[in-house]
């Protein structure tokens, strides 16, 4: 759990005179989540793509899985599996065909309906993706991270937009990808969110990593410097509430 398959080593990007990403370090361990956490702006999905090997970096030293971005940018490529742009999603095809075409694009032979399994989406191989619910377009979208059999996948906001049960539904995909053995770098802008799914997270504001370790002991670090709740809390929340009511099972399918 200790060996890093990602290293990030002061990088820099710069878009004309503007500092999105100003020398940031640090580095994933293979069989993480690990969380990029910040609010928007904040540079994450910069720092995301140029790992990825979708954009050019300014400056600093990226390697994953022992491969130098700089060297080796189609090795990284054949083990990552990166959420696609939707307008990818040809509207003609149904998510069986997409499958295919995305599996013959990856030189990779796949079974479209254990895949589709694996996201619980069995039933919808002859839908389109337009006729997907938020919740099950996400579903897609992280298996076709997957089509590749990548070591690291990485997840842009996957659960932006959804509604609780879908959430939570997410959640467990993300950890039993993980449980299965690939590391998942995923960010987010929700706190409860990390705090449930990520092993470690690093907070990043305005280009600046301004904390990194595990939310638990962020959280005791906090504790540590005397720092209460300005009341006492409940021991549910609004969301306990909703959940409680409508039930964990999800409503679109
Ligand atoms: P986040 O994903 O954390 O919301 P981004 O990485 O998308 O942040 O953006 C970081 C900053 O860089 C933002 O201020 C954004 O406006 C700016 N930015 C992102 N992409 C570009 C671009 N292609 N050209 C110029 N500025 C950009
Ligand atoms: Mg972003």
């Amino acid at each position: 759990m200790n060996e890093i398959i990602i290293s990030v080593k002061d990088l820099k990007k710069n878009y004309g005179e503007f500092e999105a990403v100003k020398g940031i370090s640090f580095d994933v361990r293979r069989g993480e989540i690990f969380g990029l956490l910040g609010p928007n702006g904040a540079g994450k999905s910069t720092t995301l793509e140029i790992i990825e090997t979708l954009r050019q970096k300014t400056s600093g030293e990226v390697i994953v899985n022992g491969f130098n971005l700089d060297d080796s940018p189609n090795e990284i490529k054949k083990i990552i599996g990166v959420q696609l742009q939707t307008s990818g999603y040809y509207p003609s095809l149904n998510l069986t065909e997409l499958i295919h075409l995305f599996a013959g694009l990856y030189n990779e032979i796949i079974d479209p309906l254990t895949l589709l399994d694996s996201v619980n989406l069995r039933d919808k191989a002859k839908a389109k993706y337009k006729e997907l619910s938020g919740g099950q377009k996400q579903r897609f979208s992280i298996a076709t991270t997957l089509i590749n059999k990548p070591k690291i996948i990485f997840l842009d906001e996957p659960t932006t937009g959804l509604d609780p049960q879908a959430r939570r539904n997410l959640w467990e995909l993300i950890k039993n990808i993980r449980d299965a053995g690939t590391t998942v770098i995923i960010t987010t802008h929700y706190m409860d969110e990390a705090e449930v799914l990520c092993d470690r997270v690093a907070i990043i504001d305005s280009g600046k990593i301004i904390a990194l370790n595990s939310p638990d002991k962020l959280i005791d670090e906090l504790v540590d410097t005397g720092f209460e709740r300005p009341k006492e809390v409940k021991k549910a929340n609004l969301e306990d509430v909703f959940i409680n009511l409508t039930g964990h099972v999800l409503r679109e399918d």
